[in-house]
């Protein structure tokens, strides 16, 4: 059973600021950032029924690579479901992927005849789980990850209270906005219990799907409205894992700072933190000049592989 030591907090420039880093990339070798915080309640928790976990998602997918190391160390099996396995990875594994099968994890394609969607396939096969099978929602987006997140929330007061801060925004990009949302409720309910507690904005941006997909999102964790993230956003819709020349650069301009980012998420998250922190709202309470800081949510396992199709994509012209 594992506890996390505290992940440090750098500052880099960014937009002519400084603002601060909370390195959660480097909670674990094996883990990716976030993922490993949403699945360390199965880390910390007996589970002596448990034998096989059964997830779903993408074969490039963080959350498969963290699932594969998590099940491991537990000495379960994973069964993990994905659309379709492109030609070209399944002849040469790599990131995610390949760190999956070699923690052993069996990735399952969703059988050619089922026409359903992924998602509801494999809920459709939660429905009749057995007692030892474990049914993990894709990137983790249920109560579960709560109590990882809240741990990682306790850091970040904590750091406040020594750096003697009492507000802060804290920014971090969303893909289903688990993340987000539970960081956020946590400091609510936190100032809540205790008018003391430094207040912390949650601020985000959608990676997937759009700004009303992560408004749903966010009303499907929690109907409270105080505890919705600030959904950051300069206009402009980037689709997951397109590449775009854009993105691209804005990757290379943070990682010129000494600390690698990943590129799915944070080159559009920090498109947007430049947005917000270079335009005052009229009328938004939210102080863009108070404190900043970036989550790095860790991913980077699979920038070698977004490297190469970056590279074949603009070397080719
Ligand atoms: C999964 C992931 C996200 C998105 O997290 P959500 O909780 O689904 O919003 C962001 N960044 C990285 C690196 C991730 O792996």
């Amino acid at each position: 059973i594992i506890m996390f030591a505290p992940t440090p907090v750098e500052t880099m420039t960014f937009a002519q600021r400084e603002i601060f880093v909370k390195r959660d990339d480097l909670i674990h070798p094996d883990f990716s950032g976030n993922k490993a915080r949403k699945f360390q309640y199965f880390l910390e928790k007996e589970c002596p029924e448990i034998t096989k976990v059964v997830g779903y998602g993408s074969a490039q997918a963080n959350s498969l690579h963290s699932l594969a190391v998590l099940t491991k160390m537990r000495g379960w099996q994973l069964d993990y479901y994905v659309d379709h396995i492109a030609s070209y990875l399944q002849q040469n594994p790599q990131g995610n992927y390949l760190s999956a099968l070699e923690n052993g994890a069996n990735i399952i394609e969703k059988p050619e005849h089922v026409t359903e969607s992924l998602d509801s396939y494999v809920t459709e096969l939660a429905k009749s789980a057995l007692a030892n099978e474990l049914y993990i929602p894709e990137g983790g987006r249920c109560e579960y990850a709560a109590s990882g997140l809240e741990q990682l929330g306790q850091q970040i007061l904590d750091w406040m209270h020594e750096n003697h801060y009492l507000t802060l925004n804290l920014f971090l990009p969303s893909g289903t906005g688990t993340t987000a949302l539970f960081l956020q409720r946590f400091f609510k309910v936190k100032r809540a219990e205790d008018e003391g507690s430094p207040e912390v904005n949650v601020l985000t941006c959608s990676c997937v799907g759009g700004n009303d997909y992560l408004r749903l999102q966010f009303k499907q964790l929690s109907e409270n409205a105080l505890h919705h993230p600030r959904i950051i956003s300069n206009g402009s819709k980037y689709h997951f894992g397109k590449l775009k020349r854009e993105c691209f650069e804005m990757w290379q301009r943070v990682c010129a700072s000494g600390i690698e980012f990943e590129l799915l998420y944070d080159p559009v998250g920090f498109i947007m933190l430049e947005h917000f922190l270079t335009h005052s709202i009229v009328g938004d309470n939210i102080d863009n000049t108070a404190p900043l800081m970036y989550l790095h949510q860790g991913g980077v396992l699979g920038n070698p592989s977004m490297l190469a199709r970056y590279k074949r994509k603009y070397q080719a012209k």
